[in-house]
């Protein structure tokens, strides 16, 4: 097991995987929920469940949540029990608090608090979506300011045996090929070539318009 210590605070759809997953990449993970059954579920799964209602501060303060490195709030429908939640784990002084909001303004309060991380899983996994929908091809995407973008795309069949330098996507287009991941490991900053092979992911960076245009003229 690594050091850090994580809890998550609601085991629902987004908490108990959230939780299973942190488990699996080999950290303790504590998870609580009020809902019995729901602790139930994961009873197996997770280093600790408890049942507890968070926004007792005395429940809080007895199972040791201070002490924890991250407490994720996954409280998503009861904005009041998230917000409440959210302010006693800072209140004890629990060193980084990540909450989930449901809308902007649950965010802008979380915010408020002082909460050091506000994610909004259906918003952002909506947003992603409708870029997969509308590029095929685009398998994932980090966005690193408003304009530039780091995108991964698949690599169609047409392509293969092409060299990069063939496709020359900086000197056309501006982006660059920063990597290429194939089955049997990854070629990190790619020369003019390195040839293209069936089933490959191009990693590219650039501005969000130089990778639309390079997508949709050559991938
Ligand atoms: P999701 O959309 O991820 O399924 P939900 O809002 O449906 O999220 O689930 C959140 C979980 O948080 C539920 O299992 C619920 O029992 C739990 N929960 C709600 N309020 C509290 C609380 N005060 N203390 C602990 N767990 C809570």
């Amino acid at each position: 097991m690594k050091n850090t210590q994580y809890a998550v605070i609601g085991l629902g759809r987004f908490g108990s995987s959230l939780a299973e997953e942190l488990l699996k990449l080999g950290y303790e993970v504590l998870g609580i929920d009020v809902d019995e059954e729901a602790v139930e579920e994961m009873s197996d799964k997770l280093t600790h469940v408890v049942v507890a209602d968070s926004t007792e501060e005395e429940v809080i303060r007895s199972l040791g949540i201070r002490n924890f490195d991250c407490v994720v709030v996954a409280i998503g429908n009861d904005i009041q029990a998230s917000i409440l939640t959210a302010i006693l784990l800072k209140d004890i002084g629990v060193k980084t608090v990540v909450a989930k909001a449901l809308s902007e303004l649950h965010g802008k309060v979380l915010n408020k608090i002082g909460v050091d991380r506000v994610i909004y899983p259906e918003r952002d996994m909506g947003i992603r979506v409708a870029h997969q929908l509308v590029s095929p091809n685009l398998l994932d995407y980090i966005e690193l300011s408003n304009d530039y973008t780091i995108a991964e795309l698949a690599v169609p069949k047409r392509l293969a045996g092409r060299t990069l330098k063939e496709l020359d996507p900086r000197a056309r287009y501006g982006c660059s090929v920063v990597a290429i991941n194939r089955k049997n490991g990854v070629i990190i900053a790619p020369t003019a070539e390195d040839t293209f092979e069936e089933r490959d992911v191009m990693v590219v960076i650039g501005t969000n318009e130089q990778i639309e245009t390079f997508e949709n003229e050559v991938i």
